[in-house]
Parts: structure tokens; C-alpha cells; sequence
């Protein structure tokens, strides 16, 4: 493949933020080619219940919402290549992508490659326990009749336990003396018998015994904790896996240094935008990647049409 064919628009990564880009252009007139490392849909995928984003009542599971996400791109006959972006340079006003098949160039580039889950947060986790413990919650997804604990007490915390607790028992500990979800997730989470959250507890040490793993709660933090049945007593939770929900941040590690020293300038000049999650680190929402990717969309087209 000869690198010197260049793309008119570059979409790095397919969640709701740039399919929406992709669309609008293809609307435009324009043929984007978008690279999906994982799956068309992103993060929407692991949402349990949408029920903010217009259209559907009453409320949508978020896989349901990226199929039909992923049915539009079909439908607008988009083209979506299945690789990661491993660097994006630029150089002489144009981007070049490098991926697993070779490397692309393109004047425009929109990043919308979301986020990825930030690690620990302190916790000693022995070498034995690793393999239980997760990131990522599609390493879990499928699992059932296990004890599953969730650190983090903010709307993903909540909404992952309210879809792992359709198969198994959720515990949730929170550092802090409320939560930081929604409202409607909290009561969600205080109305399933199967998930139990606990304020204030924080882990310190995380061993693997008798193949179960074997969380200490940090005394003086909540040694009066009440643990649900079959995690084990006060001071000392058992569970099969655990799980950190304790934030995102911007998935951007394929930024060569070049583009990440001009960023702000590329920004300005309207040849590189950041679209969804990967640039709003405070307000993820699946409307909000749509709109930015629909606006980031149009101001492409209005571009390259005045350039004729
Ligand atoms: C548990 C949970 C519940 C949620 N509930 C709601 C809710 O109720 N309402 C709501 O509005 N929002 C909700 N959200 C948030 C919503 O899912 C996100 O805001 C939305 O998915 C962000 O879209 P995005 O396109 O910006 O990023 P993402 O969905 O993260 O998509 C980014 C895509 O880029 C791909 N990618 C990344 N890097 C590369 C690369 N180098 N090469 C190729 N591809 C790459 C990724 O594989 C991914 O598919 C929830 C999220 C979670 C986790």
C-alpha cells in the first residue's frame, strides 16, 4: 500500500463520539475512514441503562444503543478498519497514521478514542491475587455466582454493580462518606438485595488464600463494617474477584511528541479535534461524544469544502 495516498479524514476510534463524526461526514459528501481497535460502540457497550440520551423512553441498554449506533455506520456503507493506531504524526500539514497494515495520511484527524481505566489506587496486591484482580470490566462480564468487589463509588462503580449483580453478589466500597453517582443509580444500588455498599472503607492489602482473595479493610477507616454474608467477617473480605472503578483518563499514548507539543495549534487550526470522552474527561455522556463528534463533523466539511 503506497503511503501517499492520503485520506480526507482520519476518525481514530469508533464509540458514539466518532461514529457521529463519521456520519455527518459521510453525509457531507465526504469518505472518512475510521480505525476501531476493539468494538463499534466503545464504552456505550458496558453501560447498563441509558436513559439520558433522547429517543428511547423508556431507557435503552447501552450494548442495544451501540448496535443501532453500529447498524447506521453500516447502513452509510462507512468504512471502519479493525486496527489500532499505534502512532499518529504530523508533519508538512499532513497526519500520518501508522497501524498494524501501514501507514495513512490525512489533513484532518479526529480523536475520538475515549479513555481507559485508571489502576490501583494504592492497594498491595500480592503476585497470587493479580489474576483476580481487574480493570476492565469486560473481564468479568460473563461471570456468575461469584462475590465481586467494587472499589469506587462514583456512576460507573454503581452501574457496573447493578449489571454484575444480575449473576452474582456485588459488594461496593467507597472511600468516601457519600457516594458521587447519580441519584438514581444510589437508590438503584440500595434496592437490590444483591449488591451491599459500604461508606468510608478502604483496602489495604490484598492476598490470595485458599484460592479466594482476601481483602484487609484498613482499620480505623470502618472496623464497624457489617459485611454482606459469605464476604467473610469485619476486618477481613473474601471474594472471588475485585474490581477498580476509581476513574478515566484520556486514551492519547499514540500521540507522537510533535503532535503533542503542537496540539494547541492543530486544535486552533481546525485540523485536529478532539471529539467525546478523550477530551471532556468531566462530562462523559453519550450525548455529548455525539454532539461533539456531529460539530467537529460539520466544521470539517465547511473546511474542505471553501478549499474547493
Ligand atoms: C458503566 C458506564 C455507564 C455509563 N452510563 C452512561 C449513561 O447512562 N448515559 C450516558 O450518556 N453515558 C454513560 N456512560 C458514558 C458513555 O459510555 C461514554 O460517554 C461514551 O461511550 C463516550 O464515547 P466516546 O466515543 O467518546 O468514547 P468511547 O466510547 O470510549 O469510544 C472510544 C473508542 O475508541 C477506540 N480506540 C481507542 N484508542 C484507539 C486507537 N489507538 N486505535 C483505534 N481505536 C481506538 C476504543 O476501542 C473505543 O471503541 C457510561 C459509561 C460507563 C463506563
Amino acid at each position: 500500500m503506497s503511503p501517499l495516498t492520503p485520506e480526507e479524514v482520519v476518525v481514530v476510534g469508533a464509540g458514539p463520539a466518532g461514529i457521529a463524526a463519521a456520519i455527518q461526514l459521510r453525509r457531507c459528501g465526504i469518505d472518512p475512514l475510521v480505525f476501531e481497535k476493539e468494538r463499534v460502540g466503545g464504552l456505550l457497550r458496558s453501560a447498563n441503562l441509558i436513559e439520558n440520551y433522547p429517543g428511547f423512553p423508556e431507557g435503552i441498554k447501552g450494548s442495544r444503543l451501540a448496535e443501532h449506533f453500529e447498524n447506521q455506520l453500516k447502513r452509510h456503507g462507512i468504512r471502519v478498519l479493525e486496527e489500532e493506531v499505534m502512532i499518529a504524526d504530523y508533519s508538512s500539514g499532513l497526519f500520518c497514521v501508522g497501524s498494524h497494515s501501514g501507514k495513512r495520511e490525512t489533513k484532518y484527524m479526529v480523536l475520538a478514542s475515549g479513555t481507559i481505566p485508571r489502576e490501583n489506587c494504592g492497594v498491595v496486591i500480592s503476585k497470587e491475587a493479580e489474576k483476580r484482580i481487574h480493570y476492565c470490566v469486560e473481564d468479568i462480564m460473563g461471570i456468575s455466582g461469584k462475590r465481586i468487589v467494587i472499589i469506587g463509588a462514583g456512576d460507573a462503580a454503581f452501574d457496573y454493580a447493578v449489571t454484575l449483580s444480575a449473576e452474582n453478589d456485588v459488594l461496593i466500597l467507597g472511600r468516601s462518606e457519600a457516594p458521587r453517582c447519580i441519584k438514581v443509580l444510589y437508590e438503584r444500588v440500595l434496592n437490590n438485595r444483591k449488591i451491599t455498599y459500604l461508606r468510608k472503607a478502604e483496602i489495604g492489602k490484598t492476598n490470595f488464600k485458599n484460592g479466594e482473595l482476601v481483602l484487609e479493610l484498613m482499620k480505623n477507616k470502618n472496623t464497624n463494617a457489617d459485611l454482606p454474608e459469605g464476604f467473610g467477617l469485619q476486618n477481613d473480605i473474601v471474594a472471588d474477584h475485585l474490581f477498580f472503578a476509581i476513574g478515566r483518563r484520556a486514551r492519547l499514548g499514540f500521540l507522537s511528541e510533535r503532535v503533542e507539543k503542537k496540539m494547541g495549534l492543530l486544535k486552533s487550526e481546525e485540523r485536529l479535534f478532539l471529539v467525546g470522552d478523550v477530551g471532556n474527561l468531566r462530562y462523559r455522556q453519550v450525548a455529548i461524544s455525539v454532539g461533539e463528534g456531529l460539530k467537529a463533523a460539520m466544521k470539517i466539511a465547511g473546511r474542505i469544502d471553501s478549499e474547493g
